[in-house]
Protein backbone atom coordinates (compact mmCIF):
# COMPACT_ATOMS: atom_id res chain seq x y z
CA UNK A 1 0.00 0.00 0.00
CA UNK A 2 1.41 3.26 -0.95
CA UNK A 3 -0.42 4.98 1.74
CA UNK A 4 -0.54 5.51 5.59
CA UNK A 5 -3.26 2.36 5.85
CA UNK A 6 -3.03 2.41 9.91
CA UNK A 7 -4.74 5.50 10.13
CA UNK A 8 -8.10 3.32 8.41
CA UNK A 9 -7.24 0.25 9.89
CA UNK A 10 -10.55 0.84 12.51
CA UNK A 11 -12.68 0.50 9.23
CA UNK A 12 -13.40 -2.18 6.62
CA UNK A 13 -15.08 -2.00 3.15
CA UNK A 14 -17.81 -4.41 2.80
CA UNK A 15 -19.90 -5.59 -0.08
CA UNK A 16 -23.80 -5.45 0.78
CA UNK A 17 -24.36 -7.37 -2.29
CA UNK A 18 -21.72 -10.77 -2.02
CA UNK A 19 -20.51 -9.90 1.66
CA UNK A 20 -17.13 -9.28 0.84
CA UNK A 21 -14.96 -7.50 3.29
CA UNK A 22 -11.56 -5.96 2.39
CA UNK A 23 -9.40 -3.70 4.31
CA UNK A 24 -9.87 0.24 3.23
CA UNK A 25 -8.43 1.03 -0.68
CA UNK A 26 -8.64 3.43 -3.13
CA UNK A 27 -10.67 0.09 -4.77
CA UNK A 28 -13.95 1.72 -5.32
CA UNK A 29 -15.91 -1.16 -6.64
CA UNK A 30 -16.42 -4.97 -5.59
CA UNK A 31 -15.02 -7.22 -7.47
CA UNK A 32 -18.75 -8.46 -7.94
CA UNK A 33 -19.30 -4.74 -9.45
CA UNK A 34 -21.09 -3.64 -7.20
CA UNK A 35 -20.39 -0.57 -4.75
CA UNK A 36 -18.77 -0.97 -1.43
CA UNK A 37 -19.64 0.57 2.06
CA UNK A 38 -17.61 1.44 4.82
CA UNK A 39 -18.23 -0.02 8.37
CA UNK A 40 -16.43 0.11 11.73
CA UNK A 41 -17.21 -1.47 15.08
CA UNK A 42 -19.86 0.98 16.58
CA UNK A 43 -19.10 -0.83 20.01
CA UNK A 44 -16.04 1.19 19.73
CA UNK A 45 -17.09 4.42 19.53
CA UNK A 46 -17.37 7.02 22.37
CA UNK A 47 -19.73 9.86 21.30
CA UNK A 48 -20.17 12.26 24.26
CA UNK A 49 -22.83 14.58 23.02
CA UNK A 50 -21.58 17.10 25.67
CA UNK A 51 -18.27 17.31 24.53
CA UNK A 52 -19.72 18.03 21.27
CA UNK A 53 -21.35 21.11 22.33
CA UNK A 54 -17.87 22.54 23.14
CA UNK A 55 -16.74 22.00 19.18
CA UNK A 56 -17.19 24.27 15.98
CA UNK A 57 -20.72 24.27 14.45
CA UNK A 58 -19.04 22.17 11.72
CA UNK A 59 -19.59 18.53 10.19
CA UNK A 60 -16.36 17.81 11.94
CA UNK A 61 -17.28 17.59 15.02
CA UNK A 62 -18.78 14.50 14.62
CA UNK A 63 -15.46 13.26 13.83
CA UNK A 64 -15.43 10.03 15.68
CA UNK A 65 -17.40 8.58 13.46
CA UNK A 66 -15.94 9.78 10.58
CA UNK A 67 -12.95 7.53 9.06
CA UNK A 68 -10.69 10.54 8.76
CA UNK A 69 -7.74 11.82 10.89
CA UNK A 70 -7.69 15.46 11.88
CA UNK A 71 -3.86 16.14 10.54
CA UNK A 72 -6.56 15.56 6.42
CA UNK A 73 -9.08 17.04 6.96
CA UNK A 74 -9.69 19.30 3.90
CA UNK A 75 -12.25 21.50 4.81
CA UNK A 76 -13.87 25.09 3.18
CA UNK A 77 -15.39 26.01 6.18
CA UNK A 78 -18.72 23.57 6.13
CA UNK A 79 -21.31 24.69 8.47
CA UNK A 80 -23.53 23.12 10.63
CA UNK A 81 -26.28 24.28 8.44
CA UNK A 82 -29.98 25.25 9.50
CA UNK A 83 -32.47 24.05 10.50
CA UNK A 84 -35.70 26.27 10.13
CA UNK A 85 -39.68 25.30 11.26
CA UNK A 86 -41.98 26.81 8.31
CA UNK A 87 -44.85 27.25 8.28
CA UNK A 88 -45.93 25.15 5.53
CA UNK A 89 -49.39 23.27 4.45
CA UNK A 90 -50.58 24.30 8.15
CA UNK A 91 -48.01 21.58 9.62
CA UNK A 92 -47.84 21.48 13.03
CA UNK A 93 -43.70 20.86 13.06
CA UNK A 94 -42.13 20.84 9.49
CA UNK A 95 -38.56 22.12 9.13
CA UNK A 96 -36.51 22.89 6.70
CA UNK A 97 -33.02 21.57 6.59
CA UNK A 98 -30.84 24.77 4.28
CA UNK A 99 -28.24 22.44 3.02
CA UNK A 100 -27.74 24.74 -0.07
CA UNK A 101 -25.86 26.85 2.18
CA UNK A 102 -22.50 25.01 2.03
CA UNK A 103 -19.30 25.87 0.67
CA UNK A 104 -20.12 25.46 -3.34
CA UNK A 105 -24.25 25.78 -2.92
CA UNK A 106 -25.15 22.07 -2.54
CA UNK A 107 -25.41 19.42 0.15
CA UNK A 108 -22.73 17.08 -2.18
CA UNK A 109 -19.86 19.37 0.17
CA UNK A 110 -20.70 17.24 2.86
CA UNK A 111 -19.50 13.89 1.40
CA UNK A 112 -16.80 15.85 -0.93
CA UNK A 113 -14.85 17.16 2.36
CA UNK A 114 -14.81 13.53 3.77
CA UNK A 115 -13.93 11.86 0.21
CA UNK A 116 -11.34 14.63 -0.50
CA UNK A 117 -9.54 14.33 2.56
CA UNK A 118 -9.38 10.24 2.40
CA UNK A 119 -7.72 11.07 -0.96
CA UNK A 120 -5.30 13.55 0.51
CA UNK A 121 -4.17 11.05 2.93
CA UNK A 122 -3.64 8.36 0.54
CA UNK A 123 -1.69 10.67 -1.49
CA UNK A 124 -3.98 11.12 -4.25
CA UNK A 125 -2.44 13.63 -7.00
CA UNK A 126 -5.26 12.99 -9.75
CA UNK A 127 -9.10 12.50 -9.62
CA UNK A 128 -11.81 11.89 -11.78
CA UNK A 129 -16.13 12.76 -11.39
CA UNK A 130 -18.65 12.42 -13.10
CA UNK A 131 -21.37 14.44 -12.52
CA UNK A 132 -24.30 16.46 -13.76
CA UNK A 133 -23.34 19.45 -11.74
CA UNK A 134 -23.39 19.81 -8.43
CA UNK A 135 -20.69 16.62 -7.20
CA UNK A 136 -18.73 18.07 -10.04
CA UNK A 137 -18.47 21.57 -8.40
CA UNK A 138 -18.32 20.51 -5.05
CA UNK A 139 -15.55 17.82 -5.89
CA UNK A 140 -13.36 20.50 -7.82
CA UNK A 141 -13.32 22.71 -5.24
CA UNK A 142 -11.94 20.48 -2.52
CA UNK A 143 -9.64 19.31 -5.28
CA UNK A 144 -8.73 22.93 -5.52
CA UNK A 145 -7.95 23.44 -1.85
CA UNK A 146 -6.53 19.53 -1.57
CA UNK A 147 -3.93 20.46 -4.61
CA UNK A 148 -5.39 17.62 -6.47
CA UNK A 149 -5.89 17.37 -10.13
CA UNK A 150 -9.09 17.28 -11.26
CA UNK A 151 -11.18 16.55 -14.48
CA UNK A 152 -15.15 16.34 -14.19
CA UNK A 153 -16.75 14.69 -16.57
CA UNK A 154 -20.83 15.68 -17.34
CA UNK A 155 -23.60 14.73 -19.76
CA UNK A 156 -24.49 17.31 -22.33
CA UNK A 157 -27.51 18.79 -20.45
CA UNK A 158 -25.46 20.32 -17.44
CA UNK A 159 -26.47 23.61 -16.40
CA UNK A 160 -23.92 26.03 -18.42
CA UNK A 161 -23.62 28.10 -14.73
CA UNK A 162 -22.84 24.53 -12.79
CA UNK A 163 -20.37 24.29 -15.68
CA UNK A 164 -18.89 27.78 -14.94
CA UNK A 165 -18.34 26.80 -11.52
CA UNK A 166 -16.44 23.39 -11.93
CA UNK A 167 -14.08 25.10 -14.52
CA UNK A 168 -13.49 28.07 -12.20
CA UNK A 169 -11.99 25.95 -9.40
CA UNK A 170 -9.35 24.47 -12.19
CA UNK A 171 -11.01 21.87 -13.19
CA UNK A 172 -10.96 20.45 -16.39
CA UNK A 173 -14.42 19.78 -17.93
CA UNK A 174 -15.39 17.39 -20.57
CA UNK A 175 -18.63 17.31 -21.97
CA UNK A 176 -19.68 13.59 -22.96
CA UNK A 177 -23.62 12.51 -24.26
CA UNK A 178 -25.98 11.19 -21.46
CA UNK A 179 -25.68 10.60 -18.08
CA UNK A 180 -24.21 7.04 -18.30
CA UNK A 181 -21.85 8.01 -21.20
CA UNK A 182 -20.23 10.55 -18.67
CA UNK A 183 -20.01 7.56 -16.22
CA UNK A 184 -18.88 4.91 -18.36
CA UNK A 185 -16.09 7.62 -19.47
CA UNK A 186 -14.82 8.46 -15.82
CA UNK A 187 -15.10 4.56 -14.97
CA UNK A 188 -12.25 4.17 -17.90
CA UNK A 189 -10.02 6.85 -16.15
CA UNK A 190 -10.53 5.56 -12.91
CA UNK A 191 -9.32 2.15 -14.43
CA UNK A 192 -6.32 3.17 -15.66
CA UNK A 193 -5.03 4.40 -12.08
CA UNK A 194 -7.00 7.51 -11.63
CA UNK A 195 -8.73 8.52 -7.93
CA UNK A 196 -12.42 7.85 -8.75
CA UNK A 197 -13.89 11.14 -7.21
CA UNK A 198 -16.96 9.70 -7.36
CA UNK A 199 -20.20 10.62 -5.68
CA UNK A 200 -22.11 7.61 -6.43
CA UNK A 201 -19.53 4.85 -6.17
CA UNK A 202 -16.79 5.84 -3.60
CA UNK A 203 -17.59 4.69 0.06
CA UNK A 204 -16.39 8.01 1.55
CA UNK A 205 -18.83 9.85 0.02
CA UNK A 206 -22.11 8.19 1.62
CA UNK A 207 -19.45 8.99 4.97
CA UNK A 208 -20.24 12.66 4.68
CA UNK A 209 -23.52 12.89 4.02
CA UNK A 210 -24.29 10.73 6.92
CA UNK A 211 -23.13 13.88 8.93
CA UNK A 212 -26.81 15.41 8.20
CA UNK A 213 -28.20 13.00 10.30
CA UNK A 214 -26.20 13.78 13.05
CA UNK A 215 -27.47 17.35 12.62
CA UNK A 216 -30.86 16.63 12.52
CA UNK A 217 -30.54 14.74 16.26
CA UNK A 218 -28.74 17.75 17.42
CA UNK A 219 -30.91 20.08 16.44
CA UNK A 220 -33.75 18.16 17.37
CA UNK A 221 -32.80 18.42 20.75
CA UNK A 222 -30.81 14.75 20.54
CA UNK A 223 -34.04 13.41 19.28
CA UNK A 224 -34.99 11.74 15.88
CA UNK A 225 -37.78 13.19 13.94
CA UNK A 226 -40.87 10.81 12.66
CA UNK A 227 -40.20 11.53 9.04
CA UNK A 228 -37.42 12.72 6.55
CA UNK A 229 -38.48 13.51 2.60
CA UNK A 230 -35.56 13.26 0.51
CA UNK A 231 -34.89 13.54 -3.28
CA UNK A 232 -33.55 10.57 -5.10
CA UNK A 233 -31.55 10.27 -7.76
CA UNK A 234 -28.60 8.45 -7.25
CA UNK A 235 -29.29 8.18 -3.36
CA UNK A 236 -26.44 9.89 -1.58
CA UNK A 237 -28.19 11.62 0.81
CA UNK A 238 -30.79 9.33 1.14
CA UNK A 239 -28.68 6.68 1.85
CA UNK A 240 -26.40 9.33 4.33
CA UNK A 241 -29.29 9.27 6.32
CA UNK A 242 -30.19 6.10 6.45
CA UNK A 243 -26.53 5.53 7.33
CA UNK A 244 -26.64 8.18 10.17
CA UNK A 245 -29.68 7.43 11.94
CA UNK A 246 -28.56 3.87 11.67
CA UNK A 247 -25.15 4.38 13.67
CA UNK A 248 -26.91 6.98 16.27
CA UNK A 249 -29.46 4.32 16.71
CA UNK A 250 -26.78 1.69 17.38
CA UNK A 251 -24.82 4.20 19.53
CA UNK A 252 -28.00 4.25 21.84
CA UNK A 253 -28.40 8.10 20.90
CA UNK A 254 -32.11 7.05 19.03
CA UNK A 255 -34.64 4.91 19.47
CA UNK A 256 -35.97 4.66 16.45
CA UNK A 257 -35.33 5.65 12.88
CA UNK A 258 -37.45 7.42 11.31
CA UNK A 259 -38.92 7.21 8.18
CA UNK A 260 -37.24 8.28 4.74
CA UNK A 261 -39.55 8.76 1.91
CA UNK A 262 -37.51 9.02 -1.37
CA UNK A 263 -38.74 11.31 -4.10
CA UNK A 264 -38.40 10.76 -7.73
CA UNK A 265 -39.10 12.93 -10.81
CA UNK A 266 -42.01 10.94 -13.04
CA UNK A 267 -40.78 9.80 -16.08
CA UNK A 268 -37.47 8.62 -13.75
CA UNK A 269 -38.28 6.66 -10.76
CA UNK A 270 -36.52 3.57 -10.32
CA UNK A 271 -37.27 3.04 -6.44
CA UNK A 272 -40.83 3.53 -7.38
CA UNK A 273 -41.11 1.38 -10.46
CA UNK A 274 -39.53 -1.37 -7.68
CA UNK A 275 -41.30 -0.82 -4.78
CA UNK A 276 -44.90 -0.34 -6.46
CA UNK A 277 -44.08 -2.11 -10.21
CA UNK A 278 -43.86 -1.17 -13.64
CA UNK A 279 -43.17 2.77 -14.51
CA UNK A 280 -46.51 4.81 -13.66
CA UNK A 281 -45.83 7.73 -15.70
CA UNK A 282 -44.11 8.72 -19.13
CA UNK A 283 -43.14 11.85 -19.77
CA UNK A 284 -39.49 13.52 -18.33
CA UNK A 285 -38.83 16.58 -16.20
CA UNK A 286 -37.13 19.26 -17.13
CA UNK A 287 -36.87 20.90 -13.89
CA UNK A 288 -35.39 17.74 -11.95
CA UNK A 289 -32.05 17.50 -13.30
CA UNK A 290 -30.11 16.32 -10.22
CA UNK A 291 -32.12 13.51 -9.72
CA UNK A 292 -32.81 12.05 -13.11
CA UNK A 293 -31.21 8.86 -12.71
CA UNK A 294 -32.58 5.77 -14.87
CA UNK A 295 -30.11 2.90 -13.53
CA UNK A 296 -28.37 3.99 -10.44
CA UNK A 297 -25.75 1.93 -8.63
CA UNK A 298 -26.70 1.94 -5.17
CA UNK A 299 -30.39 1.38 -6.17
CA UNK A 300 -30.50 -1.92 -3.83
CA UNK A 301 -29.46 0.03 -0.99
CA UNK A 302 -31.97 2.98 -1.65
CA UNK A 303 -34.96 0.26 -1.48
CA UNK A 304 -33.75 -1.29 1.51
CA UNK A 305 -33.47 1.91 3.68
CA UNK A 306 -36.46 2.86 2.89
CA UNK A 307 -38.69 -0.46 3.59
CA UNK A 308 -36.49 -1.42 6.61
CA UNK A 309 -37.51 2.24 7.69
CA UNK A 310 -41.30 1.93 7.03
CA UNK A 311 -41.09 4.70 4.25
CA UNK A 312 -41.84 4.63 0.91
CA UNK A 313 -41.13 6.55 -2.36
CA UNK A 314 -43.30 8.57 -4.73
CA UNK A 315 -43.02 10.93 -8.31
CA UNK A 316 -43.59 14.27 -8.40
CA UNK A 317 -43.96 15.89 -11.48
CA UNK A 318 -42.13 19.60 -13.31
CA UNK A 319 -46.10 21.31 -12.70
CA UNK A 320 -45.61 20.06 -8.74
CA UNK A 321 -42.19 21.07 -8.68
CA UNK A 322 -43.42 24.46 -9.75
CA UNK A 323 -45.74 25.33 -7.49
CA UNK A 324 -43.84 24.13 -4.34
CA UNK A 325 -40.74 25.90 -5.68
CA UNK A 326 -42.78 28.85 -6.03
CA UNK A 327 -43.93 28.42 -2.56
CA UNK A 328 -40.51 28.11 -0.83
CA UNK A 329 -39.43 31.36 -2.95
CA UNK A 330 -42.39 33.19 -1.21
CA UNK A 331 -40.87 32.36 2.27
CA UNK A 332 -37.69 33.85 1.58
CA UNK A 333 -36.13 30.58 0.17
CA UNK A 334 -34.13 30.03 -3.16
CA UNK A 335 -33.54 27.10 -4.28
CA UNK A 336 -32.44 24.89 -7.39
CA UNK A 337 -35.81 23.43 -8.61
CA UNK A 338 -34.61 20.25 -7.93
CA UNK A 339 -34.58 20.87 -4.36
CA UNK A 340 -38.68 21.41 -4.28
CA UNK A 341 -39.43 18.26 -5.56
CA UNK A 342 -38.73 16.87 -1.71
CA UNK A 343 -41.17 19.50 -0.69
CA UNK A 344 -43.82 18.39 -3.73
CA UNK A 345 -43.42 14.90 -2.39
CA UNK A 346 -44.26 15.71 1.13
CA UNK A 347 -47.34 17.69 -0.33
CA UNK A 348 -48.49 14.65 -2.11
CA UNK A 349 -47.63 12.33 0.92
CA UNK A 350 -49.87 14.43 3.20
CA UNK A 351 -52.92 13.33 0.63
CA UNK A 352 -52.34 10.06 0.43
CA UNK A 353 -51.96 10.16 4.38
CA UNK A 354 -48.87 8.47 4.21
CA UNK A 355 -47.40 11.51 6.66
CA UNK A 356 -49.39 12.56 9.27
CA UNK A 357 -50.19 16.12 10.54
CA UNK A 358 -48.73 15.85 13.61
CA UNK A 359 -45.57 14.07 12.67
CA UNK A 360 -42.43 15.74 13.13
CA UNK A 361 -40.76 16.32 9.41
CA UNK A 362 -37.15 17.43 8.05
CA UNK A 363 -37.27 18.08 4.31
CA UNK A 364 -33.79 18.94 3.23
CA UNK A 365 -33.39 21.75 0.44
CA UNK A 366 -29.80 20.81 -1.20
CA UNK A 367 -29.11 22.80 -3.96
CA UNK A 368 -28.68 27.14 -4.45
CA UNK A 369 -31.32 28.63 -6.68
CA UNK A 370 -27.85 30.14 -8.08
CA UNK A 371 -26.74 27.38 -9.41
CA UNK A 372 -29.86 27.41 -11.95
CA UNK A 373 -30.06 31.04 -13.40
CA UNK A 374 -31.65 29.58 -17.11
CA UNK A 375 -34.19 27.23 -15.33
CA UNK A 376 -35.52 29.70 -12.52
CA UNK A 377 -35.89 32.73 -15.05
CA UNK A 378 -38.07 30.15 -17.15
CA UNK A 379 -40.04 29.73 -13.96
CA UNK A 380 -40.51 33.12 -12.92
CA UNK A 381 -41.32 34.58 -16.08
ZN1 LIG B 1 -19.52 -7.94 -3.94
Amino acid sequence: MDFPIRVFEKWKMVCLKCGLVQKVSKVWRCKCGHPLTLITRMEDIQLDPLILTERPLSLWRYREVLPVVEKSIVSLGEPLTPLIQLDLMGLESCFIKLDFLFPTGSFKDRGSSIMISAAKLMGVKEAVEDSSGNAGASVAAYCAKAGISCKVIVPSYASGSKLLQIRAYGAKVVVKGSRSDAANLAMQEAKKGTFYASHVWNPFFIEGTKTFAFEVWEQMERKEPDVVVLPAGHGTLLLGAYKGFLELKELGMIENLPRLFGIQAEGCSPIVDRLHGGSESEGSSHLAEGIMIKDPPRLDEMVKSIVETGGDALTVGDHEIKENWKKLAEKGLFVEPTSAASLAGLEKLMKERLVDRDESIVVPLTGSGLKTPQKIARLIS
